[in-house]
Parts: structure tokens; C-alpha cells; sequence
């Protein structure tokens, strides 16, 4: 490739909102089989909202959500902030958080008014024996239509289920629909159980998902799929997106993410669309075409 068409590739792509650090990476992304996609804020708009409350053991919804939401002001994660968000909007007075601790892929823990929080998903109940009764089946439906469950215990016995809801980024299928026209396999990656993973990956039209994956293990599915013989390109917008971003041949950072994943990313997008990233990908081979 002549460093001046590259130049224009570049300039061509900066037009459309996509930042591309080095011609490098604009050569390269021409090249790319895979693109892994992040599911929550790249896929998603990375907002959940609290969708269904469901109680058991006496508990009811505003005490369900208080507890949960005092325990998750802990936290920064985005379920975390929907929750405390459900409570405020209910008026509901949070109480003080002692002991608190984020198990990274799983949930948090802590101890509000004398009583062991514990909250998170599936894996998290089970490691810690707590008896769910029809409670995993109400999750799973909740699940297959694309909510993320999330359980809270109260002293080591079952007080009910919390449901959101990401909804899909309004124009995330026609964007994937241009990536796998253009020759790519789409795949999703997420911490998120596999019954979630399976419906938000249904919805907007991907075959191959990697669900349950946690933090420290993005990383290893894109160095995985390179052992392959995969080219891939990896998008995020997550702290912890951002060594996957590092490890693929082209990391994608979508701007309004962390200024962390921005950094290990070779392209960033200025608009939150997955539409850029198609465009990156069809300006890149249009010049590389330009150029045999
Ligand atoms: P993702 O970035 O895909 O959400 P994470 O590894 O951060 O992946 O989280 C994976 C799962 O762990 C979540 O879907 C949720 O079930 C559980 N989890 C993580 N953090 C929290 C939290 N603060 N509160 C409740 N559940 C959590
Ligand atoms: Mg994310």
C-alpha cells in the first residue's frame, strides 16, 4: 500500500467518526475473518434498567430493592447503578454498607443492617449453596427473554430475583448485518449468563457467542480464535474489554467507553454505532483494492 492512499483511507475514515491511529491498523483491518464483539455498551447502550422484582421467603419488592440497592452503592459496576437508580426512584432510603466485596464475574457481598448480603448471578448462589427453589426456573424464563437475573440472599437464604433489561443499540443489527455482508464473522463476548447471552445474540442476528467469560479471560477467547489462524478484530468499550482490545490484530474502542479501553485500542469511534466499525472495515478495503 502507497503511504498516500493509506493517508486518504485514514482521512476517508475520519470523515465517517472513526479514528484510526496508524495506517497499520487500516491495512490490517482490510484483512480481518472475525470480529468479536463486547454484548453490554458495545452491542447494548450499556444502560440497564430494573425490568422485574420478584420476591420469595416473606421478603417484599421495596425491601428486596432496598437491600440490594444499599449493598450495590458499593459498587460501580452498571447493574450496580441500575439498581440504586430503581431504588431512588422509588423514594426508598438506602442504609450503610459494611464489609463490602466484588466477586469479579459474579456479584458483590456486604453486610447492611447486621444481615450478609450476598448478590449476583447463578455461579454465585451455587458456590455459595444457596437453596434457589423455583427460583432458577423464574430466571431462566426472565433470561431467554434477554433480562439479566440477579439473585440476592439475605444470611444465606434466597429473598428473591432482580431483572434488567440493556436493550440492543437501535441500529447494533444492521450494523452486524454489514459486518457478516462484508465477509466477517460476528462473535459475542460477555460476562453474562449463557441463557442472556443466547437471546440478546438471537436478536440481533449472531451464530457464535462466548457467554459466562470472565473479566481476566476476554483475552485468552481472542488469543484463542488467533490460534485458529483467525484475524480478529475486537470491540469494546469496558476496563475490562481493554487487554482483548490489546491482544486483537485490530482493537475497536467505541469513544463513549473508558478512556482506558480508548488507550489499547488502535481505532476508536466517535459515535457510539457499531456502524463505524463496518465503515472502518469497507473504507479499508476499498483502499487496499485501490492499491493491487
Ligand atoms: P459484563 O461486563 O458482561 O457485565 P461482568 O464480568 O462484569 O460482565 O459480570 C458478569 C456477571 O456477574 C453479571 O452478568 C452479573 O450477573 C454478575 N455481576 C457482576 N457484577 C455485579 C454486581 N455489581 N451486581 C450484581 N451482579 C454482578
Ligand atoms: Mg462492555
Amino acid at each position: 500500500a502507497t503511504p498516500m492512499s493509506v493517508m486518504v483511507g485514514v482521512g476517508k475514515a475520519a470523515e465517517a467518526g472513526v479514528l484510526i491511529r496508524n495506517g497499520q491498523a487500516l491495512q490490517q483491518a482490510s484483512k480481518l475473518d472475525t470480529m468479536v464483539l463486547d454484548k453490554t455498551g458495545t452491542i447494548t447502550a450499556g444502560h440497564p434498567e430494573v425490568t422485574e422484582v420478584i420476591t420469595r421467603n416473606g421478603f417484599d419488592e421495596s425491601e428486596l430493592l432496598q437491600l440490594a440497592a444499599s449493598l450495590e452503592a458499593g459498587s460501580e459496576h452498571p447493574l450496580a447503578q441500575a439498581i440504586v437508580e430503581s431504588a431512588q426512584a422509588r423514594e426508598l432510603t438506602l442504609d450503610s454498607l459494611e464489609g463490602f466485596n466484588a466477586i469479579a464475574g459474579h456479584g458483590v457481598e456486604g453486610s447492611v443492617t447486621g444481615r450478609m448480603l450476598l448478590f449476583g448471578n447463578y455461579k454465585l448462589m451455587k458456590d455459595r449453596e444457596v437453596d434457589l427453589g423455583d427460583l432458577r426456573t423464574r430466571a431462566q424464563e426472565l433470561a431467554a427473554q434477554a433480562r439479566t437475573p440477579m439473585y440476592l440472599a439475605v444470611d444465606g437464604k434466597a429473598a428473591g430475583i432482580i431483572a434488567v433489561a440493556d436493550p440492543v443499540k437501535e441500529d447494533s443489527v444492521a450494523a452486524i448485518r454489514r459486518l457478516q455482508k462484508l465477509g466477517l464473522e460476528v462473535v459475542m463476548i460477555t460476562g453474562d449468563n449463557e441463557a442472556t447471552a443466547k437471546a440478546v445474540a438471537g436478536k440481533v442476528g449472531i451464530q457464535h457467542y462466548f457467554a459466562e467469560v470472565l473479566p481476566d479471560d476476554k483475552q485468552n477467547k481472542v488469543a484463542q480464535l488467533q490460534q485458529q489462524g483467525k484475524l480478529v478484530g475486537m470491540v469494546g468499550d469496558g476496563i475490562n474489554d481493554a487487554p482483548a482490545l490489546a491482544q486483537a490484530d485490530v482493537g475497536f474502542a467505541i469513544g463513549t467507553g473508558t478512556d482506558v479501553a480508548i488507550e489499547s485500542a488502535d481505532v476508536t469511534l466517535m459515535r457510539g454505532s457499531l456502524h463505524g466499525i463496518a465503515d472502518a472495515i469497507a473504507i479499508s478495503k476499498a483502499t487496499l483494492r485501490n492499491i493491487k
